[in-house]
């Protein structure tokens, strides 16, 4: 394998892991951080051939970088989106750079003459604004933004997820003539930190770690490895004959509760914060009233959202590890790296 792939967001979670397993599988890297300051500080965590891995300063936000970050590139994996950890003040501090930055990525990929454009989506793309209950979802699936009252009640994360899929998906449709787009859809992504700077998808375990989460209310999600996730990725690149497709990248829908018993019982005396105690939810729901945290999971109490792994298995011969293996991976590194107060 001789191709170039840029890489945005090299200093995020799971481009990290990505980064790793393309120079592995011989890839050259372009990748891109806001300020080449933090460059050897990311090629200090990254650990690959140096001599693979170019830097380029490109932000979301500005029309500067992204051309010369692609020039050569066959490929691009466009990871780069805002994930914080707490709800901004105002949503289009999430959606502008998320829509726009993958629009710059696109119209740089083209101009630059990319093959391949595979996008970091989510399952927030996929899953969410169908109501409360169980419900079963596949790529065929949409959030629904158009609700009366959804932009009220779906979090700026889950709409700047679906506004930028959607929008890179229309400028696909008019303007990007032969360039494939592929995207990846992954439900939340635990597994080992490289560093301290952890993604905002590791927090819950490290809430259950440190026993600042009190009592798990009634919500859970999908869970995935950010090994597998990069794992995805990669086959998302090479694979011939999927151009539009869309992949979930998940291993199975877990109940915060089922979490805190994986962590109690695998790490033993490490997890003697953890809190396996239900809240009922009649107490999160008066709480709210109160507490911003308590607030943010009213909507998902008592939901069951199973996204199926079936097509990337079938079309691209995915595996995803247990989520078991992702909780306790994710829990020992926290620990490991001084980021849980015991
Ligand atoms: P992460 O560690 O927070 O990485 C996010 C990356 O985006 C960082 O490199 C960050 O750069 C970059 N970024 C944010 N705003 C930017 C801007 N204005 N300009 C340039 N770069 C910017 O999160 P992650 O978990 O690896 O997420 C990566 C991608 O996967 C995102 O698209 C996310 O939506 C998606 N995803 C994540 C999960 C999950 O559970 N983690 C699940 C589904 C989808 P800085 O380091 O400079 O902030």
């Amino acid at each position: 394998m001789s191709h170039t792939v840029f890489v945005s967001g090299g200093s995020g979670y799971i481009a990290g892991f990505l980064i790793r397993q393309l120079v592995a599988e011989g890839w050259t890297v372009h990748t891109s951080v806001r300020s080449l300051a933090t460059e050897a500080q990311v090629r200090e965590l990254l650990q690959v051939d140096n001599r693979r891995l170019r830097f380029f300063a490109a932000d979301l936000n500005v029309d500067a970088g992204w051309a010369e970050a692609m020039a050569g590139c066959s490929h691009v994996a466009h990871v780069a989106s805002p994930l914080p950890m707490g709800a901004p003040k105002n949503a289009d501090e999430l959606i502008v750079p998320a829509r726009d930055g993958a629009l710059r990525a696109l119209r740089a990929a083209k101009a630059a003459g990319v093959r391949r454009f595979v996008m970091t989506s989510s399952v927030a793309a996929i899953a969410y604004g169908r109501g409360r209950g169980v419900h079963h979802f596949t790529e065929a699936d949409w959030t629904d933004l158009s609700k009366p009252g959804a932009r009220k009640e779906i979090s700026a994360y889950i709409q700047s997820k679906t506004v930028a899929e959607k929008a890179a998906r229309e400028w696909m449709a008019t303007e990007g003539g032969t360039m494939e787009f592929v995207s990846i859809c992954p439900s939340v992504v635990l597994g080992p930190v490289l560093s301290r700077d952890y993604s905002a998808s590791l927090v819950i375990v490290k809430k259950l770690l440190d026993g600042s989460l009190g009592a798990c209310p009634d919500i859970g999600f999908g869970v995935v490895d950010v090994r597998d996730v990069a794992d995805l990725h990669v086959r998302a690149l090479n694979a011939p004959g999927i151009a539009g497709e869309r992949f979930i990248a998940n291993d199975r829908f877990m109940k915060l509760g089922e979490i805190a018993d994986v962590l109690r019982s695998k790490l033993g005396a490490e997890a003697h914060k953890v809190t396996t105690r239900q809240v009922p939810d009649w107490m999160v729901r008066v709480t709210a009233l109160f507490v911003p945290l308590a607030k943010a999971v009213v909507g998902e109490l008592g939901s069951v959202r199973h996204q199926s792994p079936a097509h990337a298995k079938a079309v691209l011969g995915w595996q995803a590890r247990p989520a078991e293996q992702s909780i306790v991976d994710a829990a020992r590194s926290l620990l490991d790296q001084g980021l849980v107060k015991r």
